[in-house]
């Protein structure tokens, strides 16, 4: 990585937005400050006391530099960037650990057993559902376990074209080693930078592929967790019906069983055919109704993106008065113009037009990945910038979609004493349901922003779970999730992760709070 993590937003500092071009991108929006709201620097910062410190033989592997210990405060929800900015700081760790093998990591967790401290494993820190931050006072104090110094492709497996990976290997380091190789993971999340493969599989994270392999589970072969009561390695196999299946345990775990150290993955060709196009729509409903072909086709686009027309001004791919259908295929062995060509013959019989240049396309790219940027560009200037996702079938997706505006805006009105907006994407596409992404554009009041955005949150996600889609498709349960979770969740199934809790984790230290109580 070239360039200095910021502490407080997305990314790396260099690349965050000047005060002018806050300014600017505010400029639309009533009531706004007239100047940014200044980035703290660490040193103003009032961290609390550190209250533990680690035996000797652990010294080497930790730091409670107040730098280090401020940039693992947050995940980087919204209300993360707030109240970083406001310098917030008060649920900062005691320690950060960089364990640099597994046996580091055994080290670290029987000691924090043994003294009663909270182990918040941390990957790349890009939790955006409270995921990485303790909040409470049950423990002697909090080691957040950065596990960035195991980011090594440890072995390839050509025959069965598979890989092991340590689990803080962020994707652009585990893709370098694996490029040279011709393989890819081509797991591909928004925040694919900054977060890891540990992380992905700790939060079943979506990437970019629309279809088929939405999630990182389906790339898993076999797993390695260190536990507080041992090491949980999985055997090697394509395919198992030996009982339920351990790696099915731990995906998804969030860090409350167990610290995933490695994985074998299976990889990928790297594609060398790629083709996308973009379709325009001048009725939602009509251009929901050929997603929802397109994804029962079997042809299975790589991309298969619907925004509405709110969304599709915001990054620059229409001008607001069309929804826009970005397709995409890609291949290693064949070429998908014809794939493409029918996925866009299926769009057109609904009454979708295509489009002549791949201006869209690139225009949707390019804004996607700045878009962290611009959301703390905005929170700087007391913007509130809200984003949820969730998934349902298809015979409730525009019924669900409606119902979220219809009932969200006399909310955010309501709060906020503006009308607000909200945009909707499909990120995701199945054959029996999409994954509608919400955002939620409002005007807030320096000092009220974390509040505001709490409240509609809790809304946006009561009337989620009132309609029985998901409280979270791709983005974890975490702390903040929790309610919708506890709602979602069958109660003899909690009872069984309370059990296998305690059986993993008696001394109860493994992310207190996420998941379960
Ligand atoms: C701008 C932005 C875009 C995003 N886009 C997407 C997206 O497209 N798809 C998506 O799924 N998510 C997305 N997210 C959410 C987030 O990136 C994912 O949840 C990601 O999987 C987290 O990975 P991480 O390495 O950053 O984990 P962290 O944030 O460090 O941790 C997440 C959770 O996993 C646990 N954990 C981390 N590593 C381990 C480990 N080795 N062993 C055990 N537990 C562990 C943590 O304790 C925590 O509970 C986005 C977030 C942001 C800020």
């Amino acid at each position: 990585m070239t360039g200095t993590r910021s502490w407080w937003g997305w990314g790396l500092a260099e690349d965050a937005l000047s005060d002018e071009e806050c300014v600017a991108m505010a400029a639309a929006l009533p009531g706004t400050p007239a100047r940014p709201r200044p980035v703290p620097d660490v040193s103003e910062l009032a961290l609390p006391t550190v209250r533990v410190s680690p035996p000797g033989s652990l010294a080497g592997v930790v730091s409670s530099a107040p730098d280090v210990r401020a940039g693992h405060t947050f995940g980087k929800a919204y209300r993360d960037v707030v109240r970083a900015l406001r310098g917030e700081v008060a649920t900062a760790p005691d320690l950060v650990a960089f364990p640099r093998n597994e046996a580091d990591v055994v080290d670290l967790l029987d000691w924090a057993g043994g003294a009663g401290v909270a182990v918040v494993p941390y990957g790349g820190g890009s939790s955006v559902v409270g995921g990485v931050e303790y909040r409470g006072d049950a423990h002697a104090g909090v080691l957040s376990l950065d596990l960035s110094g195991l980011d090594r492709v440890l072995e390839v497996d050509p025959v069965s074209r598979a890989a092991r990976i340590q689990a803080g290997a962020r994707g652009p380091v585990l893709e370098d080693q694996l490029r040279p190789r011709g393989y890819t993971l081509r797991h591909f999340p928004q925040s694919f930078e900054h977060s890891t493969l540990g992380g992905w599989l700790a939060t079943r994270s979506g990437g970019h592929y629309a279809t088929l392999y939405t999630h990182i589970d389906e790339f898993v072969e076999s797993m390695r967790v260190v536990t507080p009561v041992g090491v949980n390695e999985s055997w090697r196999l394509p395919g198992s019906g030996a009982g339920p299946s351990p790696d099915r345990l731990f995906l998804g775990s969030e860090g409350i069983l167990g610290v995933i150290t490695e994985a074998w993955m299976r990889v990928q060709d790297r594609p060398i055919h790629k083709a996308s196009a973009a379709v325009l729509f001048g009725d939602f409903g009509a251009a929901v109704d050929a997603v929802r072909a397109v994804s029962q086709s079997a042809l299975y686009p790589t991309n298969c993106r619907l925004l509405d027309p709110g969304e599709a001004a915001f990054s620059g791919a229409a001008d607001g008065t069309s929804s826009v259908l970005v397709l995409g295929f890609e291949s290693a062995v064949a070429p998908v113009e014809d794939r493409l060509a029918q996925a866009v013959g299926i769009a057109a019989s609904h009454g979708g037009v295509p489009q002549e240049s791949r201006g869209a396309v690139g225009a949707w790219r390019s804004a996607f990945l700045r878009m962290p940027y611009r959301r703390d560009g905005l929170a700087r200037m007391s913007v509130i910038v809200e984003t949820f996702e969730t998934a349902c079938t298809w015979d409730r997706a525009v019924g669900l979609i409606d119902a979220v505006r219809a009932e969200l805006h006399p909310v955010i009105e309501k709060i906020t004493g503006r009308p607000g907006v909200i945009n909707c994407r499909f990120t995701h596409v199945y054959p029996d349901g999409p994954a509608p992404y919400f955002t939620v554009v409002a005007t807030g009041r320096p000092g009220s922003e974390v509040a505001v955005y709490d409240e509609i949150k809790a809304a946006a996600s009561e009337i989620l779970v009132r309609h029985r889609a998901t409280c979270t498709h791709h983005h974890a349960v975490g702390r903040d999730h929790r309610p919708g979770y506890d709602r979602q969740r069958p109660e003899p199934f909690a009872a069984a992760l309370r059990a296998a809790k305690s059986a993993l984790d008696p001394a109860g230290v493994l992310n207190p709070g996420v998941l379960i109580d």
